[in-house]
């Protein structure tokens, strides 16, 4: 990026601004290239600004919540990533219904929704990543889904207008939103339900627990890679019917708990997840004819 933009940027961002800023700081993959500049804007105003600035130069931009779904390609991104922070991730209650900042971590949100009373995304509860987040790929587990539970959601545009959308606008589907790569979500309202408290952290820890058994908790992943081809047919027992788990390129391995997690040994690069993808892909086609979509998003320059 020139430097002539480099202090455009800056003049106009309150927040925090970084050049050259390593992707694998900012994913669960702990894998990925540098952006060219990474920002965090402090406000809404902010967000404005360096929305406007990505208009007006032609730079592409890309938003992020917790990097929990993402694959960054190792020679980095091109143009700006914005990371939304600490100043959208306020909460508000009434009657049942929550409103909430689009940075605010799903597992948070689940917990003081508990201590209000109010279940209904106890499901949620071991996904890793933020509001926005799980409202753009529609996260869901055991059948349930985020969309079951949103109402609507506020955004700007990549022109920097405010708009209130209702769920129903949003037209969701498995791991799929219409606003993806689109406006970004400041922040969501959800219906929940009132329970007791004793009640919603008995249904938390049961999902927590079979979490515990089936995922490889603890390490560098991006949780599934691939999408069920069907909903009677899980990728990961696909890839464990040809035998892959264990397989390994490079630092990246296929889990031997779940087959549909690929763990950063340490030291992986994206260009090996990617090959182990490849042969994946590739295997389960060959035997079984099926074709295996990515789940996670893979961004940057290839
Ligand atoms: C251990 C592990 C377990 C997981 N388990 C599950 C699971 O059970 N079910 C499941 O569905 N997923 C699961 N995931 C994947 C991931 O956590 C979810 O997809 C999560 O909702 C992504 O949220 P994020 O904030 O990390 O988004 P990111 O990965 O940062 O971004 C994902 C997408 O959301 C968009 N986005 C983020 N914030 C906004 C915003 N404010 N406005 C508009 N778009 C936005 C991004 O542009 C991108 O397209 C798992 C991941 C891990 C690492």
């Amino acid at each position: 990026m020139k430097k002539r933009m480099k202090e455009e940027i800056q003049r106009r961002v309150k927040g925090e601004v970084k050049f050259d800023e390593p992707m694998s700081r900012h994913t669960s993959f702990s894998i990925g290239g540098p952006a060219d500049c990474f920002v965090i804007p402090q406000d809404i105003e902010d967000l404005r600004e360096i929305l406007l600035f990505a208009r007006e130069r032609g730079v592409p931009l890309k938003v992020m919540g917790r990097g929990t779904n993402l694959l960054v390609r190792d020679k980095g991104i091109r143009g700006i990533v914005v990371r939304l922070g600490r100043g959208f991730e306020g909460v508000k209650f009434s009657k049942g219904f929550l409103l909430a900042g689009a940075a605010l971590r799903l597992s948070t949100l689940i917990k003081l929704a508990a201590s209000r009373g109010l279940g209904g995304l106890e499901f949620a509860v071991g996904i890793p990543g933020s509001l926005g987040g799980a409202i753009a790929t529609n996260a869901g587990a055991e059948a349930l889904s985020i969309s079951q539970r949103l109402e609507s959601i506020r955004m700007i545009s990549r022109g920097g207008k405010i708009k209130d959308l209702e769920a129903r606008d949003l037209n969701f589907g498995y791991r799929q939103c219409l606003l993806k790569g689109n406006g970004i979500i400041l922040d969501a309202g959800l219906r929940l339900e009132h329970m007791e408290e004793e009640e919603i952290l008995r249904r938390m820890n049961a999902f927590l627990e079979k979490r515990e058994k089936t995922q490889p908790l603890g390490t560098a992943n991006a949780g599934c890679i691939f999408k069920n081809p069907d909903p009677e047919t899980p990728a990961g027992l696909l890839i464990e019917k040809m035998g892959l788990k264990g397989k390994r390129i490079g630092g990246a391995l296929v889990s031997r708990i779940h087959a549909n997690f690929i763990l950063n040994l340490g030291r992986a690069k994206a260009e090996d997840v990617l090959t182990l993808m490849g042969v994946i892909k590739e295997e389960v086609k060959r035997k079984t004819g099926m074709d295996l979509e990515p789940e996670i998003e893979i961004w940057g320059e290839e």
